[in-house]
């Protein structure tokens, strides 16, 4: 049974590293039993912005996994991308710091935007896909958590996006993106997944309302870890269709157990909120949020929770007063807490960090008529 990894923190290189030593992945590699294998890294650099906007993969998380690769004597890597139709992939290797990687380590960068393609078909649906990505022995999806306006969730199954033309990509949405990102994800499936939870945007793909979580997750199952990251936004999975339709096509499994994720640490002071540039919306949400040293797990949750009512037209007749934060413990009050930290007050969710999911169905008993 596969499996999901987390780890809380914000320090993305040291993690990177710990999170593939814990899944033995060199030893994973060597298995395939290929001289100097080519390996290929595929972060989110959707568009020319830093990691801090929300929406690209940090460039420390990909030195972590560099550094992880070459001092197990992996050499033979290419880090590549093609960013969004309306930016140039090497302006978003330049300003998301990879142009700097890519000199310090010696790792080529490779613009998918400029490669050929073949065309795979899968389920009767022929598809365009670059050929780099598919020369190399093992592929690293390296996505960025965040909400989409389209999709509702971009991660590890919309992120082979980058590894289709441009044309392709504008085909992808005139038919629905469900079923051709489903589709794409079995022509092109990542060995590994490791998701920049770090920071992730509450609305939008493209970034500008960056929220802060704290974490990194990872799994060889790029549908499990979708199915886990709809929930950890505040979906059900069957909400976003190419979760169930990649497991349909035998890419994953979309079925979360209890013991599906597996932490590798806990040491949530790691993962303490850190200061962060607010943004409108978050601002906005922040007026239901009664935040006492509340960790970044624990609160990017409750925002994308109360983003998600919001979005429902349900938010405004929610009570102003939702606790959070280590600051609660051992206090006995009234109010509405999230997080075991709010176990003293006399309506609290328990989980730590609890997934917005949860959130949101808890939530529900204080809105009007539910
Ligand atoms: S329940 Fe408390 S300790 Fe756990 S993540 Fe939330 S704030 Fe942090």
């Amino acid at each position: 049974m596969h499996r999901i990894m987390v780890l809380y923190g914000h320090q993305a290189e040291a993690m990177a590293i710990r999170m593939m030593e814990a899944m033995n992945i060199h030893e994973e590699i060597r298995k395939l039993g290929i001289e100097n294998p080519y390996i290929g890294l595929k972060p989110n650099l959707v568009v020319a912005q830093p990691a801090h906007w929300g929406a690209t993969t940090s460039p420390e998380l990909v030195r972590g996994v560099i550094r992880y690769l070459k001092e197990h004597g992996f050499a033979n890597l290419a880090i590549m991308e093609g960013s969004w139709v309306g930016d140039r992939t090497g302006e978003a290797f330049r300003i998301c710091g990879y142009e700097l990687l890519s000199q310090e380590f010696d790792v080529p960068l490779v613009d998918l935007k400029k490669d050929t393609y073949e065309e795979i078909e899968v389920d009767g649906l022929a598809i365009k896909v670059c050929r780099e990505p598919l020369k190399v022995d093992y592929l690293i999806n390296l996505p960025v958590l965040k909400a989409h306006c389209q999709t509702k969730i971009t991660c590890a199954l919309k992120n082979l996006k980058g590894c289709i033309p441009d044309q392709e990509k504008r085909r992808f949405h005139c038919l629905g993106l469900y079923r051709p990102i489903a589709c794409l994800s079995k022509a092109l499936r990542p060995h590994l997944t490791i998701v920049d939870g770090l920071i992730g945007d509450l609305t939008h793909e493209e970034g500008g309302n960056p929220v802060r979580m704290g974490l990194m997750l990872a799994g060889r199952d790029p549908v499990l870890l979708d199915a886990y990251v709809a929930e950890l936004l505040g979906y059900e999975t069957k909400e976003i269709p190419y979760i169930g339709l990649a497991a349909r096509l035998g890419v994953g499994s979309d079925e979360l157990h209890e013991d599906t994720l597996v932490e590798l640490n806990h040491n949530m002071k790691e993962a303490t909120i850190a200061p962060i540039e607010p943004g409108e919306e978050i601002d906005y949400l922040g007026q239901w949020i009664k935040e006492d040293r509340a960790c970044s797990p624990c609160f990017g949750s409750l925002v994308h929770a109360l983003m998600r009512l919001k979005e429902e037209g349900k938010l405004e007749s929610l009570p102003k007063e939702i606790a959070i934060g280590q600051g609660y413990q051992n206090q006995k009050k009234e109010g509405i807490g999230i997080g075991s930290c709010t176990s003293g007050l006399a309506a609290y969710l328990p989980g730590c960090p609890p997934k917005a999911k949860d959130i949101i169905h808890f939530l529900q008993d204080y809105l009007p008529g539910e």
